[in-house]
C-alpha cells in the first residue's frame, strides 16, 4: 500500500484507479439506461467533481448536456458550514431532467442548502450522482440516486479531491493515515 504526503499529512491508497473507473462505468451505464431518450442535463459541482464528471460523462451512451457550477463550504479538513455559489448557472432548468454530479457527500449540508435553489427553477426531475458518500457523517439526509462508494468518515484526497489545494491530480483515492 502506497503512503504519500500532501502538505503536512500522510495518506494511504484507499481506492485504486482501476476500482474507481470500473465503478464509474457502472454508474454511467445505469444512468444511460434510466435516461434513455430523455436527454438529461448534468450539473457538475466544482472543483472536486471535475474528474468524476469527465469520466462519467464520456461513458454515457445517450444524448446529454453538461454544465458546471461552483459551491464552497470547505476550508482545510473541516466544513466551514457556509455554502456560497461563486460560479452561477447559465442554463434555465425549467422542465429539464437534471442530474447533479458531486465528488463527495459528507454531512449533506452543501446539497441540502443548494437543492432548493435548483428546485425553485422547476426542473422536471432532479437526481444526485455522487462518487463518494460518508453515510456515517450524515446530518442532512438526502435522496442520493447514484452512489459510487460508501466510505468511512475519514478525510480523503485524489481523483479531483484536494487537501488545501493539492492532491487533485492523483489517479487513485487516498485516505488520511
Ligand atoms: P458536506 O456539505 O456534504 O458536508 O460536504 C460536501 C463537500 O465537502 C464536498 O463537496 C467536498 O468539497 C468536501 N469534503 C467532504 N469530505 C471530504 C473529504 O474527505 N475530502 C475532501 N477533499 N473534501 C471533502
Amino acid at each position: 500500500m502506497a503512503v504519500i504526503k500532501v502538505h503536512d499529512k500522510s495518506f494511504e491508497t484507499y481506492l485504486s484507479e482501476e476500482t474507481i473507473l470500473r465503478r464509474v462505468k457502472e454508474l454511467s451505464a445505469a444512468i444511460s439506461k434510466d435516461y434513455a431518450g430523455r436527454r438529461p442535463l448534468f450539473i457538475a459541482i466544482l472543483n472536486g467533481s471535475f474528474m468524476f464528471a469527465a469520466d462519467l460523462f464520456k461513458q454515457l451512451t445517450i444524448e446529454a448536456e453538461l454544465c458546471f457550477i461552483k459551491l464552497a463550504s470547505y476550508r482545510g479538513m473541516k466544513s466551514s458550514g457556509n455554502v456560497v455559489t461563486s460560479i452561477g448557472l447559465e442554463d434555465d432548468l425549467f422542465g429539464k431532467e437534471v442530474i447533479i454530479i458531486e465528488d463527495i457527500v459528507d454531512t449533506g449540508k452543501t446539497l441540502h442548502n443548494f437543492l432548493p435553489k435548483l428546485q425553485h427553477q422547476q426542473p422536471k426531475t432532479l437526481r444526485i450522482a455522487t462518487l463518494l458518500h460518508k453515510s456515517e457523517a450524515t446530518e442532512y439526509p438526502l435522496d442520493l440516486h447514484y452512489i459510487g462508494f460508501d466510505i468511512p468518515n475519514k478525510f480523503v484526497v485524489g481523483y479531483g479531491l484536494d487537501y488545501d489545494g493539492l492532491g487533485r491530480n492523483l489517479k487513485e483515492i487516498y485516505q488520511l493515515v
